[in-house]
């Protein structure tokens, strides 16, 4: 398997009919760069900054940050590098006391883009770092834990200061570096219609949508039976997602476990994804998969995955669908 999955490399990604698919690769450290380059993938579709943070006594200040992102983007070599903004708390912890330790309930409390939103000083210097390393090749920002539009507004406001003060500095900074929005908490796919035309693109993050939308904790093992990705409410945020980013012509990327698991990728194609980005290690694999399917059959299935009811019918049209 190793040889054969070696050999597509160098291969396009491209259905047996013809339509060409982005498999990006999720990153959080120079190996996982080098390794996404090395096996042909559309750029970092997920850079965790989470990484930079973790198991240190002091924050990274926007000088360090800066040269990890220009580090990123240069080891890209010109393809398209999405850095997402600090995601700590809930599973992600920290030791620099930044993340909140006597909350009740993480999973539901100060992570994500509500800890950024509340150090502004840390948001600045990360989104100064980002906007900073745009000069080297083309950048996006990506906010996770998005609940609200107000978020993004905000988030949005403090973009553009960072990059006026950085140009009347004289930074030289790429134009429009777009910002985008995680969707992985349910109120954020069911609200994107409202809220699509202030984003310039979004990622799905399935690995919490599916444990928001199901309320089944994503790292408690006595619940791995409930933890669904194929569960009918799910699949019908998922395909939403899609279809209102579609709509509203805006790049739509997943970037959950979901998205490097081949025995979703003929859901995902069937319900209109063309941009996948996930663990390198598994590029090639759902390079293989992808190449074999079909994508214009596999679409005249969305609306029957849709309406199943059950994990089991929607795994018996899977079955039909030849995955
Ligand atoms: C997700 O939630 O699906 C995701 C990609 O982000 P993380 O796994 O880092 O929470
Ligand atoms: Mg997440």
């Amino acid at each position: 398997q190793g040889k054969r999955l070696a050999l597509l490399r160098n291969v396009d990604t491209r259905t047996r009919d013809g339509v060409p698919i982005a498999l990006y690769a999720n990153a959080e450290s120079p190996a996982d760069v080098a390794q996404a380059r090395a096996l042909g993938a559309a750029g970092i579709g997920l850079y965790r900054t989470e990484f930079l943070f973790l198991q240190r006594k002091e924050l990274p200040g926007e000088e360090e940050q800066f040269l990890a992102y220009r580090d990123l983007v240069l080891g890209m070599g010109g393809l398209p590098v999405t850095i997402r903004t600090l995601d700590l708390g809930a599973d992600k912890a920290d030791s620099s006391g930044l993340v909140l330790d006597d909350e009740e309930n993480p999973a539901l409390g100060v992570r994500g883009v509500r800890l950024s939103l509340r150090r502004p000083q840390l948001m600045a210097n990360q989104l100064r770092a980002i906007l900073r390393a745009s000069a080297y090749g083309p950048v996006r920002v990506l906010v996770p834990m998005v609940s609200a539009a107000e978020e993004m507004v905000s988030v949005r406001r403090m973009l553009k200061e960072c990059e006026r003060e950085l140009r009347s500095s004289g930074h030289e900074i790429a134009h429009n570096v777009e910002l985008g929005a995680m969707i992985e908490v349910p109120a954020a796919a069911l609200a994107l219609p409202g809220m699509i035309r202030s984003l310039d693109f979004v990622a799905i993050g399935t690995n919490d949508l599916v444990q928001y939308t199901l309320a089944v904790d994503r790292n408690n093992d006595q619940l791995a039976n409930l933890y669904d990705p194929l569960h009918p409410a799910v699949l019908k945020l998922i395909a939403q997602t899609i279809a209102t980013a579609q709509k509203a012509g805006r790049r739509v990327k997943l970037c959950g476990e979901m998205a490097g698991d081949r025995r979703y990728t003929a859901l995902l194609l069937a319900l209109g994804l063309t941009d996948f980005s996930m663990h390198p290690g598994v590029l090639l694999e759902v390079r293989e998969t992808v190449n074999a399917l079909d994508r214009s059959a596999l679409r005249t299935h969305a609306s029957a995955l849709l309406r199943a009811p059950t994990r089991e019918r929607i795994q018996r049209v899977l079955e039909r669908l030849g995955s």
